[in-house]
């Protein structure tokens, strides 16, 4: 009876762990990336960035996640294992939600929970930052380590933080950036085939304009308005030599 009780009990873990790691992969953030491991849903491997305007920004900490088997009844435990400066490493950390304070920690809560509340606790000075895994470097020391910390490679993934968790703006797209007044040369000329690429593209498709045409009619205003003034210059020359004509005749 106790075993099939436990059974359950974990198998209902390990359908709430594995909702969790769709969600977190469906939803990811360019703060932190979490995952299970391959060999152990219960211990999740977890990178996070260092908030920004802190001594940790730029840093890049890679974290271990213990679920329990009872989870998400019980917390999850957190180690920090990339040096830091602010947590010791490869040790229990003492945060409301972790299993120090297990009675604070509710079921709905989750991995993201967990991980979003160790991020804040990076920068937290004075009472909150003491306790049980927190130790207090010099700033020059922190900043340091962040910068270190990115290149650091987690032995069981393998991986180093900036491999597992990129700079958001280090994605290739920025440097198609160049090419962009090219395109919209192009679409200035000819406004209909641009039209007519988009919704091939598209494939008949209802979507959001293509800002390519949305262009094209204000660059088309902006040629209308020279020829306009053309047409009044050259009316007003004309009643200038009219005028002129009266006068000599
Ligand atoms: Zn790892």
């Amino acid at each position: 009876m106790a075993t099939t009780s436990s059974a359950n009990r974990n198998n209902s873990a390990v359908k709430r762990i594995m909702q969790e790691a769709r969600e977190l992969a469906n939803d990811p953030s360019s703060d932190y990336t979490a995952a299970p491991s391959e060999d152990d849903i219960f211990e999740w491997h977890c990178t996070i960035r260092g908030p920004v305007g802190t001594e940790f920004e730029g840093g890049l900490y890679h974290l271990r996640i213990l679920l329990p088997a009872e989870y998400p009844f019980r917390p999850p435990s957190l180690m920090v294992l990339t040096p830091n400066g602010r947590f010791e490493l490869n040790t229990k950390i003492c945060i409301s939600f972790t299993n120090y304070h297990e009675e604070l920690w509710q079921p709905a809560w989750g991995v993201r929970t967990a991980i979003l509340g160790i991020q804040g606790f990076f920068p937290l000075k004075g009472q909150a930052a003491v306790g049980v895994g927190s130790v207090e470097y010099p700033s020059a020391e922190r900043k340091r380590l962040a910068a270190l910390s990115r290149e650091w490679i987690c032995p069981h993934c393998q991986q180093s933080n900036v491999e597992l968790l990129p700079d958001p703006d280090a994605s290739p797209e920025s440097h198609l950036e160049p090419d962009v007044p090219s395109i919209a040369t192009e679409s200035v000329t000819s406004p209909s085939e641009a039209t007519a690429e988009s919704n091939m593209v598209n494939d008949g498709v209802p979507s959001l304009p293509n800002p390519a045409v949305i262009a094209a009619p204000q660059t088309i205003s902006s040629f209308g308005s020279p020829v306009l003034l053309d047409a009044l210059i050259g009316i007003i020359l004309a009643l200038v030599f009219a005028l002129l004509f009266k006068r000599i005749l």
